[in-house]
């Protein structure tokens, strides 16, 4: 029956479906047809970046999250204490949707900055459902740039950019539309759960850059520099604390050239200036 209804699925997908034929040689045609979430066969995780990842989203969710034989993330139910609600309900929402989500690793990646969303094929099942087959892409190596505070550091981890991906694919909230809006509805939505979490909260989408000189080469080099910040005490300043990067190994250099079409970053392919200094 499964395997019937899998075969008619992939002729209304080869009508309907877009499949850019770069992406073809790595996705994972074996996760296609199967709701949930999972960990890429072609483009793995080690051992310690699943392990990582899943530790994160344990901790922001305090679910008892898991990976069976086949790759896929479960999680117990069974009354968690502590972690973010809206993070729970989430997950909940992407492992029992109709869609596919992939965790990939995509380290040193031309095209992603931290973590990439693409939607990279639609198709019907014939019984009038209506799926996708979505491809959450991290780049560990960007984080790993990552200097800063560390509660903001906390904030900004690959399990987050695993749910700022999941709010954009589930929830259909977008990163800033306008020049009026520096966070977008996405972040937002992610804000909600560092409240939860009692973790820092993202000010602006865009990061800064910042003129510094490499410790290494002794050269001068742009640095993003990401703002967070805890809620507003009343009468008082928001006390902001920031993560920095070297922008050209995350993004910026490497966007000049992307090929990648209609793909979300988790950070954003457009960096915006800040006010330029020379770092002692
Ligand atoms: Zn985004």
């Amino acid at each position: 029956m499964r395997r019937m209804l899998c075969t008619l699925a992939v002729l209304i997908a080869a009508s309907l479906c877009t499949l850019p034929a770069v992406l073809a040689a790595t996705d994972d045609p074996i996760y296609r047809f199967h709701p949930g979430i999972h960990f890429s066969r072609k483009q793995c995780l080690t051992n310690h970046e699943r392990r990582f990842i899943l530790a994160e989203l344990q901790s922001i969710t305090a679910f008892d999250l898991r990976t069976d034989e086949d790759g896929n993330l479960t999680f117990t139910d069974d009354h968690p204490v502590g972690g973010s609600n809206s993070a729970r309900e989430l997950i909940r929402a992407a492992i029992r949707s109709n869609d596919s989500f992939t965790i990939a690793a995509t380290n040193h990646s031309n095209t992603v900055a931290f973590a990439q969303l693409e939607s990279i094929l639609r198709y019907d099942d014939g019984t009038g459902n209506k799926h996708e087959d979505w491809q959450i892409r991290i780049d560990f190596a960007d984080f790993e740039e990552l200097q800063g505070d560390k509660q903001a550091l906390a904030s900004f981890g690959p399990g987050f950019g695993v749910l700022h991906e999941l709010v954009h694919a589930v929830v259909n909230y977008p990163d800033p539309l306008t020049e009026s809006d520096q966070l977008g509805s996405c972040e937002r939505y992610l804000n909600s759960i560092r409240a939860e979490l009692g973790l820092p909260q993202r000010l602006i989408y865009y990061p800064m850059r910042q003129l510094a000189v490499s410790r290494e080469t002794q050269l001068p080099t742009f640095l993003g520099k990401l703002v967070f910040g805890w809620p507003e005490a009343i009468g008082r300043e928001r006390k902001k604390i920031f993560v920095t990067f070297n922008l050209d190994r995350v993004c910026e250099t490497r966007f000049r050239s992307s090929s990648s079409i209609g793909a979300a970053t988790y950070l954003s392919s457009e960096i915006k200036s800040g006010k330029t200094t020379v770092l002692e």
